[in-house]
């Protein structure tokens, strides 16, 4: 069985281990580790040529504590079953420890995007939504979906107006789906929340004076090497972010190998060399390494992988050099090789927190969505003459003139990328502190991932709890 095969069993070992943290009864536990819908359906596809074949996909609901449940659409040859249900036990997790008021839920195509146009593309994508419409799988106050591997911003912009077509005059329907581009209802900030959430997590982290100084590292971000597994939405955008706040991006690896440049690689320019000659390989001034996974294996001070689950193993995790890893990708450390993980030293910033930016900036798109109206639209102004007010008092009294440039800095009024920004680095912090605080509350609990699983084990307990299932 692959490490893919058993991902579902892989979530369900870490939920195990921190129950026992726990004292809740065994039939409190099972409700919420199991997966409480799983569809599966199959739909045909006219392709260009006329040639009919059948496409497979999932949306599994995991937990329905809270609605609307929330997750991603995964599209990936390789995807099946356990995965999907793991990824959406996932979501339940994350959404409970960032205090973001869903339940988790996820979907997938088994398709390799790049084998079909466009056109292809919309015709799958929208006959996926409407599958799931269909049987009511599908809706602003039941399951809203989001991109995950292999989706982006169009296919949410299919899914929200197919969504909007089955529903004529729902005022809602924008609801239905996160992600979109910002013209089709979607929010500032969305595209990149994951790798600006990762950066506020591991920064946080790094700012822990005594957790650096038991890794023998300096505290704060500045100077650290960074090494980052996937060029996608989550790993160009945490790449981005860290180098931005001071880290030194010193391999990128992909599907097509690994590139590593000890002074430095910028992810915008090798995006760039990407796109235009169809590998990161041969990007000028670095080194090429043919081996994709052997780069992980280099010293650095943080590596990120950001691209599929699976990735660390009882085989590779002995070889990794990192002192952290901040996992950008959901599941990429498997349960035989976080002990080692943890025996070597190495502090590991789970998935079910660090990559939860994603999640939490869709909430507030999906806020933005019911509430018809952009953040900052109703205060912007107010602030701004507010700060406006206190910069001349202070000249007043001081006697001091501020330049247009000083003025425009302190007294511009917070817009919806401000706000959403804002929003999403208090959640990030929050977090962090909690999964601190649960760590040295339990002396037991072995690392932070567990802390996590406890602290979402506890939110979701409580919800059951005041639905009266539980006393
Ligand atoms: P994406 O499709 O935008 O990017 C994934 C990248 O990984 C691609 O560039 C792909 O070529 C690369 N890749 C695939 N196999 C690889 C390999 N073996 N070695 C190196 N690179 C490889 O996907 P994404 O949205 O960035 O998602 C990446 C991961 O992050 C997934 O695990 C996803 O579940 C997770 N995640 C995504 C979001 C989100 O908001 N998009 C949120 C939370 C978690």
């Amino acid at each position: 069985m692959s490490a893919q095969a058993n991902f579902f069993d892989q979530v369900t070992q870490y939920f195990t281990e921190a129950a026992k943290f726990t004292t809740y009864p065994e039939g409190l536990l099972e409700q919420i580790r199991v997966c409480n819908s799983v569809y599966r359906f199959d739909f045909p596809l006219r392709r260009t040529g006329g040639k009919i074949e059948v496409i497979r996909a999932w949306r599994v609901q995991h937990s329905h504590h809270k609605t609307p449940v929330k997750g991603g659409i995964r599209c990936s040859p390789d995807l099946y079953e356990e995965e999907v249900m793991a990824l959406a036990a996932l979501m339940t997790y994350k959404c409970a420890i960032v205090d973001v008021p869903f339940g988790g839920a996820k979907g997938g195509i088994k398709i390799e995007p790049k084998d079909y146009t466009a056109e292809e593309l919309e015709r799958i994508t929208r006959r996926y939504a409407h599958e799931l419409a269909k049987k009511n799988f599908l809706g602003p106050g039941i399951d809203v979906p989001a991109p995950d591997y292999g989706t982006g911003e169009r296919e949410m912009a299919w899914i929200a107006d197919t969504y909007a077509a089955l529903n004529p005059g729902q005022l809602d329907a924008l609801g239905c789906v996160t992600g979109k581009p910002v013209t089709q209802g979607g929010v500032r900030g969305r595209k990149e929340a994951t790798g600006r959430g990762l950066y506020f997590a591991v920064r946080e982290a790094c700012n822990e004076a005594n957790q650096m100084k038991g890794l023998g590292l300096s505290t704060g971000l500045d100077g650290k090497r960074i090494i980052v597994q996937g060029l996608g939405n989550v790993g160009y955008h945490a790449a981005k972010f860290c180098r931005e706040g001071g880290g030194i991006l010193i391999a990128i690896a992909e599907r097509e190998g690994a590139i590593t440049n000890p002074n430095g690689l910028n992810e915008e320019e090798v995006f760039q060399h990407r796109k235009a000659t169809g590998s990161i390989l041969n990007f000028p001034g670095s080194t090429n390494i043919a081996d994709s996974a052997a780069a992980l294996e280099l010293e650095c001070d943080i590596l990120i992988p950001a691209a599929l689950e699976g990735v660390f193993t009882a085989e590779n995790a002995p070889r990794i050099q990192a002192k952290i890893i901040l996992e950008g990708a959901n599941g990429p450390t498997t349960p035989e090789a976080d002990p080692i993980f943890r025996q070597k030293g190495i502090l590991v910033i789970p998935d079910i927190y660090g990559n939860a930016g994603g999640v939490t900036v869709s909430y507030f798109e999906w806020l933005k969505n019911l509430s018809h109206v952009r953040f900052g639209r109703l205060e912007k102004r107010h602030e701004m003459a507010n700060e406006m007010a206190v910069l001349k008092l202070i000249e007043k009294t001081t006697g001091k003139t501020f330049t247009e440039a000083e003025r425009t800095a302190f007294a511009h009024g917070p817009d919806e990328q401000d706000l959403v920004n804002s929003g999403l680095e208090e959640t990030m912090i929050t977090a962090f502190h909690d999964l601190l605080r649960t760590q040295r509350d339990h002396p037991g609990i072995p690392d932070l991932r567990i802390a996590a699983f406890v602290n979402a084990i506890h939110k979701v307990a409580r919800s059951y709890a005041e639905m009266g299932i539980f006393p």
